[in-house]
């Protein structure tokens, strides 16, 4: 429920004296593009936020909090609103506060292998920022045009170089962090790991989906550019075949920078988003590498994308090692123009109107799944989410699995085209959602995998986390007296009263 705008008059002249009269809006047409993320709409119902406001300093973050206490106004800190499970939405209302003016690169620290950021930073600019420098920050998901280094923090995503570097929190070395009574905190030394000086206060505050402070200011890890980099995508009969392959590496020690699968029908799809035949108009912006029609390949048959990263002669060598393994399991490489195609199909997301077909189907792609599972029960839920696809029968776009460091462990992401403005269409998603997560938790997976919990999956928190859920919401309410931050997110927790 929207709060009662007048009650909070008093809260708008205040907001203004904090960040500027351009920095705040309560006009519905300014709200309205605050009131969805990436998410399947979860009902008819609108979740407008009261304001919506811009920050640029810690500082004027830290004034806003202690204003929110003071009014018991919920906060929602917003990167580039690309959450597919309703992690940004206002679901009390509130004031949302719209982090991308914190968009400077403070310092590139090439000694201590670090960088230092605020927190509405784009990661795409980073990306580029640093090859300046000759360096890179581990982390590249589908997202990274638009995804902030803040959130990233809050959701630990997945990205292309999970399978060496690890996920997103494992590049963190230190977070400043206004908590939700307005004191700013340093999460641990910024130039140095901290083996253990006091409780890992970077990985409490990480992963938070907002409910435990915002972040401010973000130190990351920097590598050095590889010197070389090899990328092969491959074709095996069936997925079975592609997740074998991938169990036969994991047991070799290799140390690849990505391993990625998809199904036959994910391939296709991406390799359609690239095609145009000569029919079709020409449009500037759109991305099309592709201008004879991509090959036919069965729905369930198995392509990895497998890259290996960093000094030539290691690099070249594990590529050779690797060719025996998967030979072994009847993969063979594609034709380069279609490898070529893949490639530009996942940089396509800016650039192309029509990302991945949804608008030749008529309808957006929405997030069915987002989940992290054992390596060997991989094959296990690919097969269960056809079934379900079948079942319900809607339109999938595929399935495709992110490998990550340590264990190899399977990100496992898929997604289905709905019609938003049809209520059967969306119940249906939703039950499907519902099955597939409940499958996930039963086979010993974390729901929380790929942009947290959100809305949309807090109903499974209490399945997925058993009696730590206690402690978690007692923490919680000592560090957020009065649940302030992102209430309705992360824990089922009693929303502000009054
Ligand atoms: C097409 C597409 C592809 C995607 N690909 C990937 C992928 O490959 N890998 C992956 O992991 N994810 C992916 N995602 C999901 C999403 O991009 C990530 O979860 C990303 O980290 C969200 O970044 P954002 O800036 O858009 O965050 P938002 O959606 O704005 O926010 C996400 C969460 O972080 C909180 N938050 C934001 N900023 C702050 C802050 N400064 N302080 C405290 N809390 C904050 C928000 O309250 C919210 O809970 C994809 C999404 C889309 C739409």
């Amino acid at each position: 429920m929207n709060s009662n705008i007048q009650q909070f008059d008093g809260a708008y002249e205040a907001l203004i004296k904090i960040v500027g009269t351009e920095n705040v809006t309560r006009e519905e047409y300014d709200l309205i593009c605050y009131e969805k993320d990436f998410s399947l709409s979860l009902t008819a119902r609108k979740f407008m936020p009261d304001f919506a406001i811009h920050v640029r300093t810690t500082r004027q973050a830290s004034e806003v909090i202690k204003l929110a206490n003071r009014y018991k106004i919920p906060i929602v800190p917003r990167g580039g609103g690309t959450n597919p499970w309703g992690g940004v939405i206002p679901a009390n209302g509130g004031i949302v506060i719209d982090m991308r003016k914190m968009d400077r690169i403070l310092k590139v620290d090439r000694e201590n292998g670090t960088v230092a950021v605020q927190a509405g930073v784009v990661i795409w600019n980073l990306v580029k920022h640093l090859e300046k420098y000759g360096v890179f920050v581990a982390d590249k998901p589908e997202s990274w045009f638009a995804a902030t280094i803040g959130a990233r923090t809050q959701t630990n995503g997945t990205g292309y170089y999970n399978s060496k570097y690890g996920r997103f929190i494992d590049q963190i070395v230190c977070l400043e962090v206004v908590l939700p009574t307005g004191e700013v905190i340093k999460t641990d030394p910024p130039k140095v790991y901290d083996p253990g000086s006091g409780y890992d206060l970077t990985r409490l505050f990480s992963n938070a989906e907002g409910t435990l402070g915002i972040i401010t200011e973000v130190t990351l890890r920097i590598r050095p550019l590889p010197e070389h980099r090899v990328v092969e995508v491959l074709e095996f009969p069936t997925y079975k075949d592609a997740v074998k392959a991938v169990v036969a590496i994991r047991d070799s020690g290799l140390v690849p920078e990505t391993i990625e699968t998809m199904d036959g029908k994910r391939y296709d799809r991406s390799l359609h988003a690239v095609y145009i035949d000569s029919q079709e108009p020409y449009h500037p912006s759109r991305v099309s590498v592709l201008r004879k029609p991509p090959p036919e390949i069965a729905n369930d048959a198995g392509v990895m994308v497998i890259a290996f990263a960093g000094a030539k002669k290691l690099a070249v060598t594990q590529v050779e090692l690797v060719h025996e393994i998967y030979q072994k399991c009847g993969g063979k490489l594609v034709p380069d123009w279609c490898q070529e195609a893949l490639l530009a199909s996942k940089e396509a997301y800016p650039h192309n109107p029509a990302p991945h077909d949804s608008t030749l189907m008529g309808k957006p792609f929405k997030y069915a799944l987002g989940t992290t599972i054992p390596l060997e029960r991989a094959t296990e839920v690919f097969q269960t989410y056809l079934k379900l696809v079948d079942k319900y029968n809607v339109e999938s776009r595929g399935i495709e699995a992110i490998y990550g460091a340590p264990d190899f462990h399977a990100t496992i992401c898929a997604q289905i085209y709905v019609d938003e403005r049809n209520k059967t269409e969306v119940q249906i998603a939703r039950k499907l959602i519902d099955e597939v997560h409940h499958l996930v938790i039963g086979l010993g997976g974390s729901i929380g995998g790929h942009g947290g919990l959100g809305m949309m999956r807090i109903r499974y928190v209490k399945n997925q986390r058993g009696t730590a859920l206690e402690l978690a919401r007692k923490m919680k309410r000592l560090l957020d007296p009065n649940n302030i931050m992102n209430p309705g997110k992360k824990l089922k927790i009693k929303i502000r009263e009054g």
